[in-house]
């Protein structure tokens, strides 16, 4: 197992994409910290499930978009699971609109959370892992990062920003043996993504290169990779689990 004596901290990582990275970093060995906001019961049933098949597990509240509840979120990890090597930030919300209507709100919410969140988090465990001179942070970030979409420029944005945060972090930190990562996924069917799923999946679909979503479980086995030693000399990426729809230009067939 890759993960043996490892233990990982997983933001929003009561349901969706955090929740398939939970699992499949405790399935290979990991303990880990589920942080959650507001879906409490979810992040238990989870910690009941990795703990029913053999693994060690907490659920830890917090909002990442607070500076303090985030030291707090690292601190309480160490204390209950005896240390921490990775930091998978995954928390993050929408707040889809168009820019003529977009309230300060709006903008600002997913700034805080989305981008604010990983400074945050990534702040709240560096004494740990420079003194341990270890620590691979991932940073789940969005294609929409790179690109842009109607509606979703505060969130598209939020993950520029946290992809140009992992370049200069990665740059920054790996003279302490602390690498920084970042996984763009395309659509993978969440709660996050439903109502565009449900209602355009098809024609979505057509124009990803692959034909279909990512699943949850795409996106998490790139994270384990980039957990794991089996990354040992990556840091500073920004790599997309998309089926190659950040590949094309999207334009379409010429005819
Ligand atoms: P989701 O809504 O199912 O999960 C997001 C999680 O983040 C939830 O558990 C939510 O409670 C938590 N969260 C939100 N705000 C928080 C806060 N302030 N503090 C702590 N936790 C908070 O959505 P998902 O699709 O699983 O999204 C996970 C990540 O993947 C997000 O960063 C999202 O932007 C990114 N992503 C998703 C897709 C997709 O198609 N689903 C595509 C690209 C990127």
């Amino acid at each position: 197992m890759k993960m043996q004596d490892k233990v990982a901290l997983v933001t929003g990582g009561a349901k969706g994409i955090g929740r398939a990275i939970c699992i499949a970093l405790a399935d290979e060995g990991a303990s880990v910290a589920v942080n959650y906001r507001s879906s409490k019961a979810q992040a238990q049933e989870l910690v009941d499930e990795i703990e029913a098949a053999g693994g060690k597990s907490v659920a830890i509240a917090g909002d990442v978009s607070n500076p303090a509840e985030a030291v707090s979120m690292v601190e309480q990890t160490i204390a209950e699971l005896g240390g921490l090597h990775v930091l998978v930030n995954n928390a993050g919300i929408v707040k889809d609109t168009l820019i003529f209507n977009m309230e300060p709100e709006d903008w600002q919410s997913v700034m805080n959370v989305n981008f604010g969140g990983v400074f945050n988090s990534t702040k709240a465990t560096l004494g740990h892992f420079m003194a341990q001179r270890e620590g691979s942070i991932i940073n789940i970030s969005s294609v929409m990062g790179e690109r842009g979409w109607i509606g979703q420029a505060n969130y598209s944005a939020s993950k520029g920003a946290i992809n140009a945060f992992t370049r200069s972090a990665a740059v920054e930190l790996a003279r302490f043996g602390i690498r920084v990562n970042a996984v763009l996924p395309g659509f993978a069917p969440t709660d996050m993504v439903s109502g565009l799923v449900d209602k355009g999946g098809k024609g979505i679909k057509k124009q990803i290169p692959l034909r279909d979503f990512a699943r949850v479980e795409d996106v998490a086995a790139l994270t384990v990779f980039l957990a794991s030693p089996d990354s040992a000399y990556l840091t500073g990426t920004c790599l997309p689990v998309d089926g190659g729809a950040s590949a094309q230009l999207g334009l379409g067939r010429p005819e």
